[in-house]
């Protein structure tokens, strides 16, 4: 399998996550006005026209025979309750996902110990628990943690802050045929302006990042934890759904 020669930076340089203080409640984050449903409509109406039928021909590929025309019509008819619409506008009609590993999981090495101003080992924890909330989903790819670094296919590290108005990035790399191969995240102790991140906060980041991991791109489905500014703790159910739809299909355009 040929891989591409570049480095994949994922669209999830808008997260900022809102309600930093360890006394702030979820409550406190000021809401995002409702998204218009005109534009939702829109929105919608944009994406799934872009994975209409333009031709009803299978197209071969190296891959395979892949019936894009059957696919198109897959997201179509389970397009509800997921903001796959939302990814596939970004990605130009394609999905990009891991491939199955057929009950391998993905190694991943938690940075334990940084030198970070006020780094607290239970930041691990947190990030450690966003991965099991993801892996119960059952998905094709599957995590486990090593201890080794040079071990692992993910690594997780962390740094004080961006220098952007961030608190998270995650950057992968994909072969020819749109599966990822390889992903890192960076997880900031604290905000770009310095306020610290407590371990609610530090979960949910670690969530979205992974959602980008595994191939999610973000929604303007504020209530969903792949939404760019993270407003909510936990996964929500078009996160899951959304992840199955993507592995429930073949890495690659559906055009
Ligand atoms: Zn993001």
């Amino acid at each position: 399998m040929k891989r591409a020669a570049f480095s994949f930076l994922s669209l999830s340089l808008g997260i900022s996550v809102l309600g930093a203080h360890r006394s702030t409640p979820i409550a406190a984050s000021k809401p995002l006005p409702a998204r218009p449903l005109e534009r939702a409509a829109g929105s919608l109406a944009r994406a799934l026209a872009a994975v209409m039928p333009r031709a009803t021909t299978t197209l071969s590929t190296d891959a395979g025979d892949v019936d894009r025309a059957a696919l198109r019509k897959k997201v179509r008819r389970e397009a509800t309750g997921t903001y796959i619409s939302d990814i596939l506008l970004e990605r130009d009609s394609s999905v990009a996902r891991w491939p199955d590993r057929h009950g391998v999981p993905l190694t991943v090495w938690i940075q334990p110990r940084s030198s970070v101003p006020d780094f607290e080992p239970g930041f691990v924890t947190q990030v450690r628990e966003a991965f099991e909330q993801w892996d119960a989903l059952h998905l094709p790819v599957r995590f486990s943690f090593v201890d080794d670094s040079a071990h692992a296919e993910v690594h997780v590290r962390w740094i004080d802050h961006f220098d952007e108005p961030i608190s998270g990035r995650t950057r992968w790399s994909r072969d020819d045929d749109w599966l990822i191969t390889d992903g890192n995240i960076i997880l900031a102790v604290h905000h770009y302006q310095g306020e610290l991140l407590d371990e609610d906060a530090m979960r949910a980041m670690a969530l979205h990042e992974i959602g980008h991991l595994i191939g999610l791109d973000h929604t303007t489905d504020t209530l969903s934890i792949m939404a760019p500014r993270v407003r909510v703790r936990s996964l929500s159910d078009a996160d899951r759904a959304t992840a199955r739809l993507i592995y429930s299909l073949p890495a690659g355009p559906l055009n």
